[in-house]
This record gives structure tokens, C-alpha cells and sequence, in this order.
């Protein structure tokens, strides 16, 4: 069967085609593309919903078009169309999913809506093998950090998540005080290379819970109070900053790789996912890869350019729910808040 992925949720534009056998479980990514809106989000310092929506809007049929054509694929060799209906920005969801219930029906194609997040968390299956179930899913993203048990395709429940801020926020407001450009959490990993992580003291927020919940708001407060108390970001070098953002990153991960691997011990699910746009980050993969091989934990991770937000993971989750007969509604539309947990 073939997979046309369209995803349009927050600030990426994304097209895929996916080839995959449903009796053999056996596909490939045929091909893909990403279109970033980050640089015109980036002058307003986060990303502005309505520009978002318009920026969708005239970039989908021209990339759905240069994606067939580049493929050699025509629209009666598509079998499904998989689209990202929820979570995210709601003007943003509704360019994604019109446009595909409109290709849908000129070319007499289903149209399955696809969870943003379960994309996120079956990633890792796009380029590798999805490990054995049951297994936990870090989902740290811009938008959420939770922790999820997977059971099966579709059998999804969330063991814990963060009571405010994302990590990836944290990241993105952190970088914000450090008068670093959106997004941040590029940004802080590239500068804390260069930096000292123990020249400043940050908190570990809930790392002495014992609970699987994250909380990053005070983490944020407490990097406004370490700037201010260390004379305002004004009197930092480039030194000082780079040792602020090694500080920060520190923080985060130490908190997010402790968590998971009680995660996968609590639950007796010894493999371990790591997805969304903060599993780039190159210290996190390496703490939870030498903490998780010490408690002999596996971990998947996706590819990096399937970390971030992508249509080749709507088109491979479509996949996998074709593939295992997982319930599909008749009626359905965008939903900007849609629990994952259903
Ligand atoms: P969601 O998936 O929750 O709707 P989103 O789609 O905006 O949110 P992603 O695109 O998956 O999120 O990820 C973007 C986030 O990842 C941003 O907060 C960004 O700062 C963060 N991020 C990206 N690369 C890195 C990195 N190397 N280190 C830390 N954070 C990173
Ligand atoms: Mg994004
Ligand atoms: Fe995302």
C-alpha cells in the first residue's frame, strides 16, 4: 500500500509517501519533504498561529505536487491518505486536514486522521524496527514531555507528563532570557558545548518525587533568577552564556533520563523510546544511552530529521494502523487539544 503523510500542526509544512506491505509488516520511506517556517516565526520570537496557518496554506499543494512528481508516483497509485489531525494550532490543523479531505475526494482516496504525537512516539519505525511491546516512549517536544507506555499500536497510556511547561519550552524560554534567537534548543546545545555546567546551580524539578510527573515552569524561574542574580543578562560574555546554557541543558536532561529509566523499571518495560523535537539533543542521547546500558534498558531512537515535526511519521503511524486493523472513525475532525490516551 502506499501512504501519502501531510502534516501541518504547528510551524512545519511536511509531505511523504510511504510504501508498506501489510501482510509482511516490511516498508520504506519513498520519499519526503520538511518545509520549516522557522524563520519567519523567528522575528516574533515564537510561533504566530495566524501566519502559521497562511504559510500552510500556500505551501501544501505545491509540495504534494514536486513531491509526486520527484517520486514518479501519480494520485491513482495512492491507496491512503494520512493527515495529522490533532494536537496543535487549530487554523494550522484545519489547512492539513481540508486540504487532504479535498485531494481525498477528487481522487476517491481515503483520508485517516492521525494522532501528531502517535506519529512521534512509532518514529523510531520509520528508518529501524519498532522495539517489542511493551515499551516507553519519552515524548519531549515544544509542546509536551510525557512519558508513555505503549502496549501495542493504538494501546497507548500515559504513565507521566509534565504539570506545566514542555522541556522544549523550557529550553525555548530559557534561551529567551539568555537573549538567544527562537528556536532555543538548537541554540542551547550548541553553545553549552562550549560551556561549564557547574558554574551555575539549577534546580532538577521533581527529580526527588517519587512520582513519573515533570514540572519545567520554576526551572525557567530559576534561570531568570540566576541571570539577575549574577549582575543581568547584560553584564554575561559569551563565556558566561555558553556556561548558563550547559547549566540549563544539564538540568533538563538529568531530569528527563532519570525519569525515564524508572519509567521503564516501574513498568517492567526494559526498551525505551526517545521522540520529538528535544530527542535531537545530543547530550540527552548520550546520558540516557550510558544510564540506560547500566540498567540494561534498550533505547530506540528515531532518526534525527524524524525527531522533529515530519510527515513521514503520519504516513508510517497510517501504516501501522492499517496494518493492525486499528479502529478508524467515520466522522472526525481537527482537534487542537486530543488526548492520546483513547
Ligand atoms: P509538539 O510536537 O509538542 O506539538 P512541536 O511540534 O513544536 O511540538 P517539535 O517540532 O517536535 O515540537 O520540537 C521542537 C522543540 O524541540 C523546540 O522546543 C526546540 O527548541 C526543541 N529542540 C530541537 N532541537 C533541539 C536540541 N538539539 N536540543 C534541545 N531542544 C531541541
Ligand atoms: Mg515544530
Ligand atoms: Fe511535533
Amino acid at each position: 500500500m502506499i501512504f501519502l503523510g501531510i502534516e501541518s500542526s504547528c510551524d512545519e509544512t511536511a509531505v511523504a509517501l510511504y510504501e508498506g506491505d501489510i501482510s509482511s509488516g516490511d516498508g520504506k520511506l519513498i520519499a519526503e519533504q520538511v518545509a520549516s517556517q522557522i524563520e519567519t516565526h523567528a522575528r516574533f520570537g515564537g510561533v504566530v498561529p495566524e501566519v502559521a496557518s497562511r504559510e500552510h496554506l500556500a505551501a501544501l499543494p505545491p509540495m504534494v505536487e514536486s513531491l509526486m512528481q520527484d517520486a514518479g508516483f501519480t494520485f491513482d497509485q495512492i491507496d491512503q491518505i494520512a493527515v495529522t489531525a490533532g494536537p496543535g494550532l487549530m487554523g494550522a490543523l484545519l489547512v492539513g486536514t481540508s486540504y487532504a479531505r479535498a485531494l481525498g475526494m477528487v481522487h476517491h482516496i481515503p483520508v485517516m486522521p492521525i494522532h501528531h504525537m502517535e506519529g512521534h512516539l512509532l518514529a523510531p519505525g520509520i528508518d529501524k524496527l519498532l522495539p517489542e511491546f511493551p515499551f516507553i516512549t519519552l515524548l519531549v517536544s515544544g509542546g509536551h514531555t510525557m512519558l508513555v507506555r505503549v502496549d501495542g499500536i493504538g494501546s497507548y497510556s500515559i504513565v507521566g507528563q509534565t504539570l506545566d511547561d514542555a522541556a522544549g519550552e523550557c529550553f525555548d524560554k530559557s534561551a529567551r532570557l539568555l537573549g538567544l534567537p527562537y528556536p532555543g534548543g538548537p541554540e542551547i546545545a550548541r553553545l553549552a558545548q562550549q560551556g561549564d555546567a557547574k558554574r551555575f546551580t539549577l534546580p532538577r524539578p521533581m527529580l526527588q518525587k517519587d512520582n513519573l510527573h515533570f514540572s519545567f515552569s520554576g526551572l525557567k524561574t530559576a534561570v531568570m533568577y540566576a541571570v539577575k542574580n549574577a549582575g543581568g543578562i547584560d553584564s554575561f560574555d559569551a563565556q558566561a552564556i555558553s556556561d548558563m546554557a550547559a547549566a540549563i541543558e544539564s538540568a533538563i536532561c538529568e531530569v528527563l533520563v532519570k525519569k525515564s529509566i524508572k519509567a521503564c523499571i516501574q513498568e517492567d518495560a526494559p526498551r525505551l523510546v526517545i521522540a520529538g523535537g528535544v530527542a535531537a539533543n545530543r547530550s540527552l542521547r548520550e546520558q540516557l544511552f550510558e544510564m540506560a546500558a547500566r540498567k540494561q534498558i534498550e533505547v530506540h531512537l528515531p532518526d534525527p530529521k524524524h525527531c522533529t515535526d515530519n510527515a513521514a511519521m503520519i504516513a508510517y503511524a497510517a501504516f501501522q494502523r492499517a496494518r493492525f486493523g486499528v479502529h478508524i472513525p467515520d466522522v472526525w475532525d481537527a482537534q487542537p487539544r486530543w488526548s492520546l490516551a483513547l
